[in-house]
């Protein structure tokens, strides 16, 4: 099998900031055609023309990904568009961290509503495709907070061992054309933080963030398991700060 040379379509989700636009660049510079998805359409329209200006290959798409009849608007126009849709980068997220006894039970449900709906609604808009065109690959963006919890993140940690779960599930129970990734990251430079409105998760926050890694590290995550032959199927990678324990 050869590696994907060839230019793939893909669909970033939270292409807005952070990582999900650190991938956006990094793929379309690869070559690929890079749908850019989120709320905030003038942050998108403003990448997608960098990108153009530079010869690269993107559009931008609003979505509210809580949305499921817009998600699956916005995978089946860009199926109408470009013929197939090969990959699903689900990368939007909030992490709105807050102890339990702080009752913040707004912010619970906008996490699951962004981090494990959201999810859930991509995969079931480009499922149907996947299986009409043959294979696609799931990349879902989810966390080291995934694997451990600490105080002030069980909810956010808990949308992340459920996106874990959700990618693993999906794997198991597909055929080989279908791929999935869960990428890790530790602590990366973004704008995720600065809506925690909780002073001591914001105060104890800004510790974690002393040692952030930049957004591109993750993204060179996503693409290299992207960049996989179609029998080598990258079911995991965690991406970290060296100084993060
Ligand atoms: P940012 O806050 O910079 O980016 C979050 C993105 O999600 C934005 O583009 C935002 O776009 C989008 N988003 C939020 N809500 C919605 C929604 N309802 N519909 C569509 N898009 C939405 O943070 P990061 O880049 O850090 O976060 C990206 C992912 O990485 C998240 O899933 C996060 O949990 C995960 N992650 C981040 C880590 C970090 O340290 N930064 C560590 C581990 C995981 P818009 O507001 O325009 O809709």
């Amino acid at each position: 099998m050869t590696q994907h040379t060839t230019s793939l379509t893909i669909l970033v989700t939270g292409a807005s900031s952070g990582i999900g636009e650190a991938t956006a660049r990094t793929l379309a510079t690869a070559g690929h055609h890079v749908v850019l998805a989120a709320r905030r359409t003038d942050r998108l329209d403003a990448v997608v023309a960098e990108l153009q200006a530079d010869g690269h290959s993107a559009e931008a798409r609003e979505l509210d990904v809580t949305d499921r009849e817009a998600f699956a608007a916005v995978v089946d126009a860009v199926v109408a568009d470009r013929g197939r849709l090969d990959v699903l980068v689900g990368n939007a997220g909030v992490m709105l961290l807050s102890r339990l006894d702080a009752l913040l039970v707004d912010e619970w449900d906008r996490m699951l509503d962004v981090n494990v709906r959201g999810l859930l609604h991509g995969v079931a808009a480009v499922l149907p495709h996947f299986r009409a065109q043959g294979g696609g690959h799931v990349v879902t963006v989810a966390s080291i907070g995934a694997h451990q919890v600490v105080p002030t993140s069980a909810v956010y940690s808990a949308t992340k061992y459920a996106a874990w779960a959700l990618t693993e599930g999906l794997r198991q129970e597909s055929d080989p054309s279908i791929r999935v990734t869960t990428i890790s990251p530790g602590v990366v430079e973004s704008e995720l933080a600065d809506h925690i409105t909780d002073p001591l998760a914001a105060s104890a926050m800004e510790t974690y963030r002393a040692a952030s890694i930049p957004a591109g590290a993750v993204a060179r995550a996503v693409a290299f398991a992207v960049a996989q032959p179609d029998d080598v199927d990258v079911n995991e990678i965690v991406v970290r700060p060296a100084a993060q324990r």
